[in-house]
């Protein structure tokens, strides 16, 4: 439903008009307000009719008279009219260079995390829309939904530490972590189309073949140029009921000067380093998985998806439904502002694997955690598409690194205590979804 369409916008005027016939008619009002104090206005006109967005703590409602006059009096943080022929948009970008974009012939009304909300009249909405990438998504502002959940700090709360999972996860080797990130980042470039690339596959496929793991290479091709996603598997105990989990991160970098330096220490090298943690993690705690356990390292995500685009287009209609959970882990390393955050992002329709992975940040991690429903522009979303429960971890900060693609994304530059949060949330989910599913509610 996209009430904010213009059609949407007549009826809504002219239910107004009947209602309202005393008040003097207006323009609609885009309002920026606290998401607390949005949800009480509309509870309190409870007309129906008002449509809003959260996004955190604040809360976008387009209003017509009657609660506009309501929210100007109680001092909006931005109010702007909505003139005829004018719409809202939203903007869903992983790309900061969008992020820092301006668009002409538009008016901003918010923009955090990722998430630009504009008003836009035709023209300028055509020329939005030509933005729309793999990276970039760009729609009518869906109406009546939590695009971004308002954030919950998770340290408020004990983190448990005498269960099997907390003694799952103390295992987690972050020396080992920081040593695999500084080997990735000494291959100078990770860049799709390069020799050293190959070197950091060939590099990885062993690292997983030493631990244990049955791998392969998956071939694939990202316009003439052959390359392959990693692959390293155990089969779980009882495959049949349980499915499998993958664990995946995407392995290519880039920069300006892709061809001989693009370190990618945070975009990827942190979230590659981090699929080899939790496979390191599995094998040193010596619990056998009941599901199937897939860690998965993608090439070509940074030309557009192509390595996941490639693994989920070579799953089966029969292997499809046994995927029960997929955790890709892209940018876990960036906090240049206390306290420590992290964005989840998934579809609606996976609710269920995003509220476990909720709880489990309760109990076993401490940062401030956020949920977009709003899923787009990293290797969860060709999974999504194809109704495969996925989630993204992702530092809620990236939007405004200084270093994405750029040759300063260095080791020197990552957060450890990001890094480390966010695996304990990853290594907890691994563990309820793939070592005691059984015991998961
Ligand atoms: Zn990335």
């Amino acid at each position: 439903m996209k009430f904010f369409a213009r059609t949407g916008l007549i009826g809504l005027s002219i239910v107004l008009t009947l209602v309202c016939s005393t008040a003097a008619m207006a323009a609609d009002w885009v309002n920026v307000v606290s998401s607390k104090t949005g949800y009480e206005l509309i509870k309190k006109s409870g007309s129906g009719s008002e449509k809003y967005a959260q996004f955190g703590e604040v809360m976008i409602i387009l209003a017509g008279t009657a609660l506009n006059d309501e929210i100007i009096k109680g001092d909006p943080l931005t109010s702007l009219p909505l003139r005829p022929g004018e719409t809202l948009y939203l903007v869903t970008t992983k790309d900061p260079a969008v992020f820092n974009m301006t668009f002409p012939g538009t008016r901003t009304v918010y923009r955090e995390m990722g998430f630009i909300v504009l008003i836009a009249g035709e023209t300028a909405g055509m020329n939005l829309l030509s933005k729309q990438s793999d990276f970039t998504k760009v729609e009518l502002l869906p109406a009546n939904k939590v695009i971004l959940t308002a954030p919950v700090s998770t340290g408020s709360t004990r983190i448990k530490t005498e269960d099997a999972t907390a003694r799952f996860i103390e295992l987690l080797d972050m020396k080992a972590f920081l040593q695999d990130l500084t080997d990735l980042v000494n291959f100078k470039t990770r860049y799709s189309y390069v020799a050293p690339a190959q070197k950091s596959i060939e590099h990885c496929e062993k690292i997983f073949a030493d631990m244990g793991y049955t791998t392969r290479l998956q071939p694939f091709k990202i316009g003439s140029t052959e390359t392959h996603n990693v692959i390293a598997e155990i089969k779980g105990t009882d495959e049949k009921k349980f499915g499998q989990v993958l664990v995946v991160g995407h392995l290519d970098s880039t920069s300006q000067s892709p061809r001989n330096d693009a370190p990618g220490a945070d975009d990827n090298g942190s979230g590659s380093a981090g699929v080899i943690a939790l496979a390191r993690l599995l094998k040193e705690s010596g619990l056998k998985p009941a599901a199937t356990v897939k860690f998965v390292l993608f090439m070509g995500e940074e030309q557009g998806l192509y390595g996941s685009k490639a693994y989920v287009k070579e799953l089966s209609a029969e292997e499809r439904p046994t995927i029960k959970a997929v955790l890709n882990l892209d940018m876990i390393a960036f906090d240049a502002v206390a306290p420590l955050s992290v964005m989840i992002e998934t579809s609606a329709f996976n609710r269920p694997m995003v509220e476990r992975m909720q709880k489990l940040a309760l109990n076993y991690a401490d940062f401030t955690i956020q949920t977009s429903f709003n899923a787009w522009g990293s290797d969860h979303a060709p999974f999504l598409q194809q109704k495969i429960p996925a989630v993204l971890t992702i530092e809620s900060e990236f939007a405004t690194n200084p270093h994405y693609h750029k040759t300063t994304d260095l080791v020197e530059n990552t957060n450890q205590d990001l890094c480390l949060q966010i695996l304990r949330l990853n290594a907890a989910t691994l563990y309820d979804f793939a070592i005691n599913p059984e015991n998961s509610n």
